[in-house]
């Protein structure tokens, strides 16, 4: 069976103060926050943070200086990410932009995108959402049936998204459609569209998760005329730019610290002298911890050479969603407290929220039996 390779990450002693920076940032702005709302993780919006985020440099931080970026390595933006997200940031005003769209403009939009679109990204501005699930294309994700049609001077779009995050806070959504062809042409005949989310026709319609909060939505397209410059890339080449663009999708360290805010409140609860159950089991999740993070940060060395680490994307993910699940799972075998939202103790809070959260994990950005999918193949199992 061939093996998967991960080689090791870059050395990071550059980038040590370039942490302890981070860390000083966030002891200020999140002093008043409280675990509950840590436990957000990077769903978590706040707009003015992301602005003082892009004032510091750390939004855009790998992209040409011309466009905004900072010119800066794969491996600083990963401390950068990864303090936020151990620290519980509220990033979602910028995390689609600086994750995807922008990389995904970066590489194939046109000159004028990339110039008036980039800087506003960079300063922490504009919220970018992503529109490619529909009512009955999930994960099938070639069944895609919104379709834009091209028309004197533009493009007219029909169609729905479904479970779109942060639809009604973005500024534009990059939507995944078809072009030419029909469904049974699967992949071939889709492209990619930039979406001004202001465009008249566009509705979008809040859908509640399982903690009844508002994250993502229905859009739903009729009759919306965009102009011929929104294509992104090339007409009918949208699958190709859409691969590419899941592999920035799955492979950051937010894959694996949706629950480190309960992580840290199962420690606090614990106490100093955990009994040896619980050290054990703590102990266990720390070891994978850190091996997920090395997995991860090889990923960030592969995608900063240029490299297409698709399967060690995908492995990642899957691994990190199993341990992000594990956390609640064993957090309430060790302490005994009732999951309630509205508890004033905060371990019963951060796990209700968790435990509410986790079944998204290994749903959002590839469902696991897909990702196992592409690992198969990947082993040439399949
Ligand atoms: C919190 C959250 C945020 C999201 N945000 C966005 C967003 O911003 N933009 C966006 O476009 N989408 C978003 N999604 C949608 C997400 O990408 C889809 O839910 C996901 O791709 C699965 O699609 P589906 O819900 O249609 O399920 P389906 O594709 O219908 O799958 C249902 C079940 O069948 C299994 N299954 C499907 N096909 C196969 C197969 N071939 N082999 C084996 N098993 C299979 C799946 O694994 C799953 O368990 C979000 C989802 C969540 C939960």
């Amino acid at each position: 069976m061939p093996r998967i390779a991960f080689p090791p990450p870059p050395a990071s002693d550059a980038t040590e103060a370039l942490r302890a920076e981070v860390r000083d940032f966030l002891r200020t702005e999140l002093a008043d926050r409280p675990p509950r709302r840590r436990a957000d993780s990077w769903n978590g919006f706040d707009r003015d943070f992301s602005r003082r985020m892009g004032a510091r440099g750390w939004i855009a931080m790998t992209w040409p200086k011309r466009y905004g970026g900072h010119e800066r390595g794969a491996l600083e933006r990963y401390v950068v990410l990864e303090e936020m997200l151990a620290a519980g940031a509220p990033v979602a005003a910028h995390w689609i932009a600086d994750r995807q769209s922008g990389p995904l403009l970066l590489r194939n939009g046109t000159e004028e995108q990339r110039a008036t679109i980039l800087p506003r990204i960079a300063s922490g501005d504009c919220t970018f959402c992503i529109g490619m699930s529909e009512p009955d294309s999930g994960s099938d994700l070639a069944a895609v049936r919104t379709r834009a049609v091209p028309v004197e001077g533009g493009w007219l779009v029909n169609g729905t998204k479904l479970w779109t995050t942060y639809a009604h806070e973005a500024q534009y959504m990059i939507l995944f459609c078809r072009t030419d062809g029909g469904t049974e042409d699967r992949q071939g005949g889709t492209s990619q569209l930039l979406v001004d989310l202001s465009t008249p026709g566009i509705t979008i319609r809040p859908v509640l998760d399982l903690s009844g909060a508002h994250h993502f939505n229905e859009v739903v397209f009729e009759d919306v005329v965009l102009p011929a410059d929104a294509l992104i890339g090339r007409r009918g080449d949208g699958w190709n730019q859409v691969m590419s663009e899941l592999a920035f999708e799955r492979s950051g360290p937010e894959r694996f610290l949706s629950s480190m805010a309960l992580l840290t409140e199962l420690v606090r609860a614990l106490g100093p002298e955990p009994s040896g159950h619980a050290a054990i089991a703590v102990g266990r999740l720390v070891g994978h911890l850190i091996v997920l993070r090395r997995l991860s940060r090889s990923v960030a060395g592969m995608l900063d050479k240029g490299e297409n680490p698709t399967l060690q994307a995908s492995l990642v993910k899957d691994l990190g969603a199993l341990f992000e699940q594990e956390i609640p799972e064993i957090a309430r075998q060790l302490v005994e407290a009732e999951p309630d939202l509205d508890s004033t103790r905060e371990f019963s809070a951060v796990l209700a929220h968790t435990v509410m959260n986790a079944p998204a994990f290994s749903l959002r950005g590839g469902t696991r039996e897909i990702l196992r999918g592409i690992i198969a193949r990947g082993l040439g199992l399949r």
